[in-house]
Formats: C-alpha cells, structure tokens, sequence
C-alpha cells in the first residue's frame, strides 16, 4: 500500500473539475500556503452532525483502554441483532431468520478521503460510516452493526487538539449510526506509524442482512432493461471544489442534502423498497463516478448501456460550476453515493422511492461488436462513447489517469 501525497491528490482533483480555469490555481495557492479550513469559524450553521452529539469530554491524555471504553460509553446500543458488543473478544450477532448476511468493508484514509484541514471532523466520522451504509443499500440489506478499526497518531489522544478532533469524528459517526439504528459492536485502535507525523486511518467493517436470495447484486441487469439514478450527481465532487476554493468560507449547513462531500446520505430505504417491491434486476451505489460504477454494472451483467445527457440529474451544486464541469463532476465525480439501478422496462417506476427522486436516465443493449460498452447521447442526438473516468486506485500510473481526493 503506497499513500500519497495529500497536496498532490488535492492538486490533481481540481485539475479534473476545473480543467483550464482559476480553481487549479486558487487550490494550489490553498494548499502551498497551508491556510487551515477552520470548520467553526466559517460555518454559518452547524451541520445537523455537530448538533446531535457531544462526546463524553476528557480532559486528561487518553491510552489506548481509555478510548476504548470512552467509545463503549458512549455507543452503548441495545439491540435484539445485537446480544454481544464492544468489551469482548468477538462480538456475537444475530440475524434474522430468513435472512442472509452482508459484509463490506472500506477504508477512510487521510490524504486520500479526507483533508485534516479541510473536511470538519464530525464529517470524516460521518463520511466513514456512510461509505460502509451506502454499500449495504446498494445490497438493498438492513445495517446489523458496524466494526471500525482506528489508526492514530500518538498526537490524537495525547493533545486536547487531538483528543477534540477524536470526539467530533465519533460525533459524526454516531449521529448516523443513530439515524440507522446501527450499533458500533467493536473494533480495533492502533497507533499509526510515524509518530505525530501519522496519518489517520479508519476501516469500517457493515454488517447487514437482507432476505434470503434477494440482495441486489451487479450482475442482474439484461438487455432491454432502463436505467435510473436516486437523488442528484456531481454534488459531492461539486462540494469539494467549492470547499477548496473558498477555503475560509464554508457553505451554509442547514439540512445535509445540500452537503454531498460532507454529509452523503446513504440511501438505505431506498435500497430496501428495491428489495420489497421487487423493482430492481441490478445495483450498486455510486461511489466512484458515473461512468466507472455504470461501468461495472455492465461488465458484470454483459450488457452495453446507452445513457442520455439531458436525462442527467445533476446537482444545482455542480450546475454552479457551470455546463461543462457539472458534466464531468455529474459524470465523473464520485462520491454521490446515489444508487445506481436497473429494472425492466415494463415495470411502471415510481418518481421517487422512500422520498428520494429516481430518474431513468437511459437504457441497457445487447453487446455487439463495435459497440462501445457505454454510449452517450448528447442533446443533439449524436452518439459518443463514454469512457469510464471515475476513480479507480492504483490507475494513476498505470493508466494514466489524473488522480484526486477520492
Ligand atoms: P483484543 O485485543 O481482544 O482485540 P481490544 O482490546 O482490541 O481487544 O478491544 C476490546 C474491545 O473493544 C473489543 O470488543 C473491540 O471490538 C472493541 N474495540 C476496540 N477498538 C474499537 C474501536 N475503535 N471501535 C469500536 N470498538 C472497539
Ligand atoms: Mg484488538
């Protein structure tokens, strides 16, 4: 595992969004400068993370028990899935009858999904637990209890600085684990190598369930099916530039639908109604971009997909970056964390599902040869080849890719 350079990637997103005008510029003179974004300062309002939950305060040096049974304090969930939590071994789950069980697990890195001094703490706690849900929804499953091993440097417990910004991030975290009624059931804590110079590593473990034989996988999409999207693309990538560019002024945080980079919704009801109403053949979440999770989808079900441009719900966020950029963050940007779904054309799809809009914004093809495996249908009619352009690890040098924050 190599990590990289957190300006580099910081550098290299903009270069992707805003190719060719002022954001790079404004980025680098951010990122050379060192300004911090001070999330309090700047925010008008706090996001609804930071109004929820405080942490148990401490005001002494924690070690590594201490933090492991201030967590156990203050997650303390009943739940009947649930019977073991924190505090031993293992902890002992138990699922549903007629159930199957899910497990996902990601990574939130720093330099690599998040910037210490750029994304507010209760939002990297968010964030970590999000990408985790946002997996169990695009299953369509039911979150049982989450795992999250923790990486920090020395600095982290031994500061107040530290120790402040550990219990936003568990902050974040709760709130949503509340929201979705998941209990945190264990976990590990390490210190990260390299003294205080470490980074700070999370890996979240999901466990859900979901009814027997019924998850929604990738691979159940066929020729002739139509294509839809929850909720609105680009936002995320959208947010992020903005962040950037006005490293000082935060935008407002009065609901979390306006903050895609900061607080993503995972769309577990809607995954689940998939699931109930039987609407779905395929899905996955769009955590990647467009281009590349559509890309998935169709290398797993071997079919081609067609999209239509104007059909593309795009997030006035991204809109505000205008045409061409709201184009690329819609398509390309990543961590909408939108579910991206098939069903055959014949089922009669509702104008949103749990509350969430869903847009059909295309269609699936048989494979031929000399078809591209996604087309893009611009406005005028014309047919281009879309490539995939999301984000892909390890693609930099291989590919050539331009890498980012992701
Ligand atoms: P062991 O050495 O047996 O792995 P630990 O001392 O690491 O046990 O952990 C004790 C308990 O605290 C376990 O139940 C573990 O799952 C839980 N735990 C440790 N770190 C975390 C964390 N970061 N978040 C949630 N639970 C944790
Ligand atoms: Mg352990």
């Amino acid at each position: 595992m190599r990590f990289t350079n957190r300006h580099f990637n910081l550098q290299s997103l903009l270069s992707v969004l805003c190719e060719g005008n002022k954001l790079g510029t404004l980025v680098q003179q951010t990122v050379t400068n060192g300004s911090p974004c001070n999330y309090h300062e700047s925010a008008t309002r706090p996001p609804p993370f930071m109004l929820l939950h405080k942490m148990t305060k401490t005001r002494t040096a924690l070690g590594e028990v201490a933090l492991i049974e201030q967590i156990r304090r203050d997650f303390t969930a009943s739940s009947k899935a649930v019977p073991l939590g924190i505090g031993d071994d293992c902890a002992i789950l138990r699922p549903p009858p007629g159930s199957e069980v899910l497990v996902t697990t990601d990574f939130t890195l720093e330099g690599r999904h998040f910037l210490r001094d750029l994304h507010p703490p209760e939002s990297v706690g968010h964030r970590c637990l999000a990408r985790g849900l946002s997996d169990l929804a695009a299953m369509g499953g039911t979150p049982l209890a989450a795992f999250l091993s923790l990486a920090l440097p020395p600095s982290m417990l031994a500061t107040s600085a530290g120790r402040d910004w550990v219990q936003r991030f568990f902050s974040g975290l709760r709130a949503l684990a509340e929201m979705h009624r998941v209990p945190l059931a264990g976990g590990d804590t390490a210190e990260s190598p390299n003294g205080n110079n470490g980074l700070i590593l999370a890996d979240i473990v999901l466990v859900g369930t979901a009814p027997k034989g019924e998850a929604l996988r990738r691979s159940g999409a066929v020729a002739g099916d139509a294509l839809y999207v929850t909720g609105q693309l680009g936002g995320a990538a959208a947010e992020l530039a903005m962040m950037l560019k006005r490293h000082r002024r935060i935008l407002s945080m009065a609901t979390t639908e306006n903050h895609p980079q900061l607080s993503p919704e995972p769309r577990l009801d809607v995954g689940e109604s998939l699931v109930r109403r039987e609407l779905a053949t395929a899905c996955l979440d769009i955590s990647d971009g467009l281009s590349t999770d559509l890309y998935h989808l169709c290398r797993a079900s071997d079919v081609c997909a067609e999209i239509e441009q104007a059909a593309l719900p795009i997030h006035p966020l991204a809109r505000k970056l205008g045409a061409k950029a709201a184009l690329r963050a819609a398509l390309h940007g990543g961590e909408d964390y939108e579910l991206l779904f098939s069903a055959p054309a014949s089922v009669l799809m509702p104008t949103s599902l749990a509350g969430v809009p869903v847009t059909r914004i295309g269609s699936l093809k048989k494979k031929r040869s000399g078809r591209p495996l996604i087309t893009m249908i611009a406005p005028n009619g014309t047919h281009e080849e879309l490539k995939s352009g999301g984000w892909e690890h390890f693609s930099g040098t291989l590919k050539g890719r331009k890498k980012r924050l992701q």
